[in-house]
């Protein structure tokens, strides 16, 4: 077994590990890396993040191009098979293998390929897939292996007719009725990539509302979206069981309610990759979620430890991650680039894309705050006509004395885009934070960000 010693281990090579890893070797440190699978990317790059928006890219093209009367003079509506679709995935996933391969190499840091466990609070060993075992000595390590789709035991995974949002990148062809269970952001997001498809979605909610987090308002625009484009929302419904047939598969709720599909894909929670780390040998503990706990520093119960991304649970966003592990490198080499990463705004690429940050409605009312609302509907917008893209709206909340800005909530066309500019201003120090900066600032014309000037307008207009 050959010993080799750094710095810095870091296991796993998602976004958290990216994120850790860099800071840690721009910083001087000597770094490794370990992943489980042959590629770099982590199960964004490969099952998650990037192939479910690479899809749904390619759903709204086809949907663009069956319902603009324009490309009639081109050819008459079509469709496209899933595997179709899938491929403009894989084409993004082998482009960004490249170049983030890239960044390790310039940044002088070892890739490792196997699977890393604790044998104890400074020694990982890798398990590589030719059975090598490799064994790597640091002073620090850090976590971020991620998650995968929880899999209650009742339910067959290995029956073909049944998918999570890993295995759904495997299906090889496209069902006529699909049964999503679980209406968490990945069942939103997968129910509009296959009703764009013209697959008829039964969207199964355990509760009453979709995406009850968001601000109302957008909740039910995406309800009403997904409906209008055929998709069967049924809340407070929960799993009996599910039953594999040759000819399909039925849900059975406990509603008494019994749903055949040619097809089942289970979206309702994750577990943190932690069961095969050996973290018994080091003394950490994990919760029912298989997640780690971290304090602020993203440190854990073992102070040489620390652990970020999908692993330590909330947000258990992409987004998220890369600051996380940035900032758990950032508490080791303590040059001031430790951030607590608590500040995250909202992305959801359904259709309509909804993205915000701050506050919603019913906080700022459960909180007695008194605020204002000014909104820009983007149907009466230049550039969202040129883009043919009617769908959505930017919505303001800001404080009525103060005019500070509250909650910025977007959803349609380039919403997770337009979310930022409000973002950039709300985090602007002093009196420049308020929604004058909106009526006070000269915006390209036509853009997207125009609805911020006319939301600030239409909010300022109800102040007396
Ligand atoms: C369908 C879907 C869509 C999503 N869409 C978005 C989105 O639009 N925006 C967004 O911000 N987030 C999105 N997410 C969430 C996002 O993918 C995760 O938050 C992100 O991948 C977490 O990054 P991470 O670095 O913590 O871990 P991961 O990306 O999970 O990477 C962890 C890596 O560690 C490896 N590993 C695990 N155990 C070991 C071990 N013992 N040894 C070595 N390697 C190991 C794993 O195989 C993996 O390669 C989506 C997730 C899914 C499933």
């Amino acid at each position: 077994m050959a010993v080799y010693n750094y710095d810095v281990v870091v296991l796993g090579s998602g976004p958290a590990g990216e994120g850790a890893a860099m800071n840690a070797a721009k910083a001087g440190k000597k770094v490794a890396v370990v992943d489980n699978r042959r590629e770099v990317g982590g199960n964004c790059l490969h099952l998650g993040t990037i192939p479910s928006k690479a899809l749904r890219h390619s759903v709204r093209q086809i949907m663009q191009f069956n319902t603009n009367p324009m490309f009639r003079q081109i050819g008459e509506p079509r469709w496209f098979s899933f595997p179709d679709v899938l491929k403009s995935a894989e084409r993004v996933i082998s482009k960004q293998v490249t170049s983030r391969t890239s960044y390790y190499a310039r940044n002088r840091v070892d890739l490792f390929y196997g699977t890393g466990s604790f044998s104890d609070e400074q020694t990982i060993e890798v398990v590589c897939p030719n059975g090598v075992v490799e064994k790597l000595v640091a002073s620090q390590i850090i976590i971020a292996t991620g998650s995968r789709p929880y899999r209650p035991a009742d339910i067959d995974f290995h029956h073909e007719r049944v998918y999570d949002s890993d295995t759904i990148l495997t299906l090889s062809h496209t069902p006529r009725r699909l049964i999503i269970y679980g209406a968490g952001v990945i069942g939103c997001e997968y129910a509009s990539i296959f009703s764009g498809l013209g697959v008829l979605v039964d969207l199964i909610d355990n509760r009453d509302q979709l995406l009850s987090f968001l601000d109302g308002e957008i909740s039910d625009a995406l309800s009403y979206h997904l409906r209008n484009n055929n998709v069967l929302v049924r809340h407070n419904e929960e799993y009996e069981r599910i039953e594999g047939m040759d000819n399909g598969v039925v849900l059975h709720l406990k509603s008494g309610k019994k749903i055949k599909a040619d097809a089942l894909l289970w979206c309702n929670g994750r577990t943190g990759n932690t069961d095969k780390l050996g973290l018994e040998n080091i003394g950490i503990k994990v919760n029912s979620r298989g997640q780690v706990e971290v304090d602020e520093s993203y440190r854990t119960s073992v102070s040489n430890v620390f652990a970020a991304g999908d692993v330590i649970g909330w947000p258990s966003l992409a987004s998220a991650a890369f600051d996380q592990g940035r900032s758990a490198a950032g508490s080791i080499i303590e040059n001031g680039s430790w951030r607590f990463v608590n500040d995250v705004p909202t992305g959801i690429y359904t259709i309509p894309e909804i993205s915000s940050i701050g506050k919603t409605e019913q906080e700022l009312t459960a909180a007695k705050i008194p605020y204002e609302v000014g909104k820009a509907f983007f149907k009466g917008m230049a550039r969202a006509q040129i883009a043919i893209e009617p769908v959505g709206m930017l919505k303001l909340l800001f404080h009525r004395e103060t005019l500070e800005i509250l909650g910025v909530h977007c959803f349609g066309y380039q919403a997770s885009e337009i979310v930022h500019i409000g973002q950039a201003i709300m985090n602007q120090p002093g009196e420049a934070n308020t929604i004058k900066y909106f009526v006070n600032t000269t915006f390209n014309y036509p853009t997207m960000a125009e609805a911020y000037r006319v939301a600030a307008f239409d909010g300022l207009n109800r102040l007396f």
